[in-house]
């Protein structure tokens, strides 16, 4: 089967907290947007919204990200009991669960790119996007979308503009992949992930996507709305942040962005 079914989607699932309650659309506007809306209504902890496509699904700053049928496009409704800057660790939760599962699933050279980015080969084959609604530096939930490009072919369901980033396990593997077996390895692994998190080893997490981070000494090229760098990067600190050593020497934090590989 190459898309979803909703009834098999609960099968077999050994997860703690997630996926208790799964709410499955064919259509919908953005999986975040429809958790969002679900936890300020109360939702529990765990509470999964997944579809088959996504009519406005959204990456970072508003920026477009394409759900094609044959994707597999989810979002968990977290509530940590955590600030702001222990949640913003989310993202590496979700990219090492990522990461580690396309692996030892398929077997894929997999690697993480800061900030939350998933590759295979180079190309963007996963999506992550966190988002956390807060009040006064509490952290009311978080809303952590996963999209995975699965059982479709780039070049044929992605706009022509994406070609040379984006790829697809279908594109890498040759063959469509099991979207519920996937969407169970994906939330068993999260769920794992989050109870690293939650239990305060979230060195382990950091440590565990750094092993996937092919970027880290590399040069590379790092802009955001204000300024672009370039130089080595040196490492993911702490607080998430990305190090570089400018080609001036200096040694510069950077802490949002965008990062690609320079070549020479
Ligand atoms: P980044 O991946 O650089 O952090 P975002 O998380 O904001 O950026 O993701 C949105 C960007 O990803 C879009 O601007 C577009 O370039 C690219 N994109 C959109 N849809 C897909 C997709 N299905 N597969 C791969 N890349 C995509």
């Amino acid at each position: 089967m190459s898309r979803i079914s909703a009834d098999s989607l609960q099968e077999g699932l050994r997860t703690k907290r997630f996926g208790r309650s799964i709410f499955f659309l064919h259509k919908i506007s953005s999986t975040n947007d429809f958790g969002k809306r679900l936890a300020a209504h109360g939702a529990i902890e765990g509470t999964v919204v997944i579809a088959e496509t996504q009519t406005s699904g959204r990456g970072r700053l508003g920026r477009k990200w394409f759900s094609p049928i044959g994707g597999l496009w989810f979002s968990v409704i977290l509530k940590p009991s955590m600030g702001v800057t222990k949640a913003a660790r989310l993202v590496f939760v979700a990219g090492l669960a990522v990461a580690e599962t396309l692996n030892n699933a398929y077997g894929l050279r997999v690697e993480t790119r800061w900030p939350n980015d998933v590759l295979v080969n180079g190309r963007k084959v996963c999506g992550i996007l966190t988002e956390t609604n807060i009040t006064a530096e509490k952290v009311n939930f978080v809303v952590v979308g996963v999209g995975i490009n699965a059982n479709f072919i780039p070049e044929k369901a992605l706009p022509a503009t994406l070609r040379k980033t984006s790829t697809s396990l279908e594109r890498e593997l040759g063959h469509k992949v099991q979207l519920e077996l996937l969407f169970r390895a994906l939330l068993e692994n999260i769920d794992d992930k989050y109870d690293l998190l939650v239990g305060k080893n979230y060195s382990s997490i950091l440590e565990g996507w750094k092993k996937y981070a092919g970027f880290l000494g590399r040069q590379v090229e790092v802009s955001n709305e204000t300024r672009r760098f370039s130089g080595l990067a040196l490492d993911v600190d702490y607080e998430g942040a990305l190090v570089l050593r400018l080609d001036t020497g200096e040694t510069k934090r950077v802490l949002v962005g965008d990062i690609s590989l320079r070549t020479k």
